[in-house]
């Protein structure tokens, strides 16, 4: 037995090693439609890790007549992109089709951008010999507003109004019978996925996220190598393009576990081990992820290797706990309040303890949980410990998928049932 988890960690090291090389983007034409001011605008744009990126100049001639137009001058001597702000644009050719039917060539734009003579700092990639912006990036510089439907893939635009931060973190406590999967929308555009169930909900999964216009994982978290946890991964690793894997230093014997391991080598993103004290992320337009838990460096039940993160965006925090149970609850010292905890272990009564769901002090609490499952989850006494704390439940046997957003002050929940 030691010998084979020497080996599983030999393996798992390998693959760690193996998929952490750094590849130049891929640009992609974008599928995206274009709405200014109501009206489909044809645009030469294209996708890059997820974010559509167009040329400046397609832009002000889209915008030409309207509150916010803008000119757009070029200095290819000095390299540099100057704007000048309400002065109509006048095409100079080269608009919309310069790179129409190349195959994208993709470096960092070094050009320098201004506007009405002062300095911006916007993320550009120059691709084909013209430098590309992210619309968002240009919204906020001149001030107009721009919106992105997802369900739609449409990006909208509007200069009647002023450029507002889509800052919204949404929570979708996905509905996957006995098994917990949670998926996080950042404020930044970017995704976070927190397991995936079982391997028969693989594929529910991979269709809710669909549904929610989603292409990357930018972040993804197994908790801990239980079936009802990353039985699903495999396929949601094939299905996305995947940023970066997030795993405790916990192994196991399964065939699952195996698949799971396969299927994260194959997707080709990186894969970290991670702890107490980790950070998935420290800032995602406002939003970060600390990792609370394990804090030991073994233990006996699997359950408590859970990776117990605790997403906090402005005043508002979610904690998410796996399957950790009271001793891993007991063992994590940094700070857990949060408004909104997913109740570890499906509810069971050995997670959840009192002196624990003290200190998270929810205002709501997620059990995700099958309905007639084998375990008698969830607990009656977790359910009357949360509600002793006060939090309001949300069940996913009953509710179904529960989704919480998040403005940084204010939670709204909305429920499948
Ligand atoms: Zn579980």
């Amino acid at each position: 037995m030691k010998k084979l988890r020497f080996l599983l960690l030999a393996l798992l090291a390998a693959l760690l090693l193996a998929g952490t090389g750094l590849a130049a983007p891929a640009a992609t034409a974008t599928s995206s439609k274009v709405l200014v001011n109501g009206r489909a605008v044809a645009f030469e744009a294209y996708n890059i890790d997820g974010c559509n990126y167009f040329k400046l100049r397609d832009l002000a001639m889209a915008l030409a007549g309207s509150e916010k137009q803008f000119d757009v001058g070029w200095d290819g001597t000095g390299n540099a992109v100057t704007l000048t702000s309400g002065k109509a644009y006048t095409p100079v050719g080269g608009e919309l089709s310069a790179g129409s039917g190349k195959t994208p060539a993709v470096c960092a734009s070094s050009a320098a951008v201004s506007l009405d003579g002062r300095a911006l700092s916007l993320r550009a990639w120059n691709i084909n010999d013209y430098n590309y912006f992210k619309l968002r990036d240009v919204g906020a510089s001149l001030d107009f507003g721009v919106g992105w439907n997802g369900a739609e893939n449409t990006v909208t635009i509007d200069t009647s109004t002023g450029y507002t931060a889509q800052a919204v973190l949404a929570v979708h406590f996905l509905d996957v019978g006995q098994g917990d999967s949670e998926f996080v929308q950042l404020p930044s555009g970017k995704t976070l996925l927190i397991d995936a169930g079982e391997a028969e909900y693989g594929d529910r999964v991979v269709a809710d996220l669909k549904a929610l216009g989603v292409t990357k994982l930018d972040y993804v978290v197994a908790t801990h190598p239980h079936a009802d946890h990353i039985g699903g991964m495999s396929k949601v690793l094939s299905s996305f393009a995947i940023g970066a894997v997030y795993v405790p230093n916990a192994v196991t014997t399964t065939a699952t576990y195996k698949y799971f391991l396969a299927a994260v080598k194959s997707c080709g993103a990186p894969a970290y081990v991670v702890r107490a004290g980790a950070s998935l992320f420290a800032d995602e337009d406002g939003a970060a992820a600390a990792v609370l838990a394990p804090n030991s460096e073994s233990y006996d039940d699997l359950n408590n290797y859970s990776l117990v993160l605790r997403l906090s965006y402005g005043s508002r925090a979610f904690l998410f706990t796996g399957d950790a149970e009271a001793l891993s609850e007991k063992e994590i010292t940094a700070n857990v309040q949060a408004d909104v905890l997913k109740v570890g272990h499906h509810g069971s009564s050995s997670s959840t303890n009192a002196a624990f769901l003290a200190r998270v002090a929810p205002s709501y609490a997620v059990i995700e949980v099958g309905a007639g499952n084998d375990y008698g989850h969830p607990a009656a006494q977790t359910l009357s410990r949360l509600a002793g704390a006060g939090a309001a439940v949300y069940r996913t046997d009953k509710n179904g998928s529960v989704t919480m957003r998040c403005d940084g002050k204010n939670i709204t929940v909305s429920t499948e049932r």
